[in-house]
């Protein structure tokens, strides 16, 4: 019997990566397609020698014809520096991209599942959020290309499910950290450990008071890949995340802490929109997947440090 044939959009992304990785081990055809915005050969170079990986550079708001049997869809920048770059390619990236892989999904009966993402919610009322939660989001912010190009695809991926039957799967992803960010990626947990090995100012936006919740990536991709292969009639979206709730500030203080660094704290104003407090309700996913995250902090934290200061030689 042939191997299963996984497309991975946005495969040679911080994520995307991660889960070649995986799929590449367990055997199965991989298929890693992307355009390199925010990804990075380097992230999947040691695949290119695998018989079981394939890498296709391809944009998806274009459409493309290949047979495969699943579909990851990660394609679309994270770090909100990247996104607003050019908020009208975002929400292409989102909508045309959901388009494209939707119709490739029909096409060739494949399952397909979209990484979908807290920001869903927006700037949260409720806390900690639930899937339930319809979220709070202003469509002409500065953040918007990326919400509601979230929000529009997952609307997507329930209309082909409703519509056409497509067997859709969908994931909230809530702040996921780990290596392989890029160090000009803009997100937080990489901005501090790289200001941190350099000696310079750690940057909190704001007073540090705004929270977030992170999860190491090992984790975060156990639980996608238990999202595909869980039961077909859990379709989702399902929060993905560590419930451990911290501020910036605190954030800012463990990564000094666990860097043995001499930088000091400086203060930027904070972006529009910044979410105040974010952090997600797992319960579904512990009781449908049986998934909850497994790294503390202090040890992704540790691990990432130790990623970053191999790639800046320090
Ligand atoms: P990333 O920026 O490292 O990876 C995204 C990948 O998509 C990159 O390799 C990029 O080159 C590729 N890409 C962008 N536009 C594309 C296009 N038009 N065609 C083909 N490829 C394209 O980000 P990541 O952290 O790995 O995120 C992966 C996915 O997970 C994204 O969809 C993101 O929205 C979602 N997500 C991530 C987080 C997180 O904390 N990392 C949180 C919520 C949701
Ligand atoms: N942030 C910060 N300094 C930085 C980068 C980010 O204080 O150098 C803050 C940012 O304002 C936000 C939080 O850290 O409140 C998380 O930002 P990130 O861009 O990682 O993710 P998101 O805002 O999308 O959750």
């Amino acid at each position: 019997m042939r191997q299963k044939r996984i497309l991975v959009t946005g495969g040679a992304g911080f994520l995307g990566s991660h889960l070649c990785d995986r799929l590449v081990t367990y055997g199965f055809d991989v298929i890693c397609l992307d355009n390199f915005f925010t990804g990075n050969k380097q992230n999947i170079y040691h695949l290119l020698k695998e018989p079981n990986f394939e890498l296709i550079r391809h944009d998806v708001t274009f459409p493309i014809y290949i047979e495969v049997d699943e579909i990851y869809n990660l394609a679309c920048p994270a770090s909100p520096v990247y996104y607003q770059k050019d908020p009208i390619q975002t929400t292409k990236v989102n909508v045309l991209g959901a388009i494209n892989m939707l119709g490739m999904a029909k096409r060739v009966n494949a399952k397909i599942l979209q990484a979908s993402t807290s920001e869903v919610y927006g700037d949260p009322e409720e806390h900690p959020q639930k899937e339930t939660y319809w979220g709070r989001v202003n469509p002409i912010g500065p953040r918007s290309c990326y919400d509601e190009g979230k929000r529009c695809a997952e609307t997507l991926f329930f209309d082909y499910f409703q519509q056409n039957n497509v067997n859709i799967r969908v994931v909230r992803i809530f702040n996921t950290y780990g290596p392989r960010m890029s160090d000009d990626d803009g997100r937080v947990v990489s901005n501090f450990i790289i200001q941190a090995l350099r000696g310079e100012d750690i940057t909190i936006y704001g007073d540090g008071s705004q929270t977030r919740s992170f999860c190491y990536v090992d984790d975060l991709i156990e639980g996608i890949l238990r999202m595909m292969d869980g039961p077909d009639d859990f379709n989702g979206p399902v929060n993905l995340g560590n419930e451990e709730e911290l501020s910036i500030l605190k954030l800012a203080e463990k990564i000094i802490d666990l860097t043995g660094a001499k930088s000091k704290i400086t203060h930027l104003p904070l972006p529009e929109n910044d979410p105040v407090r974010r952090k997600p309700d797992i319960t579904l996913a512990e009781k449908k997947l049986g998934w909850h995250p497994t790294t503390p902090l202090g040890e992704g934290l540790e691990r990432t440090i130790g990623y970053f200061r191999s790639v800046e030689g320090g």
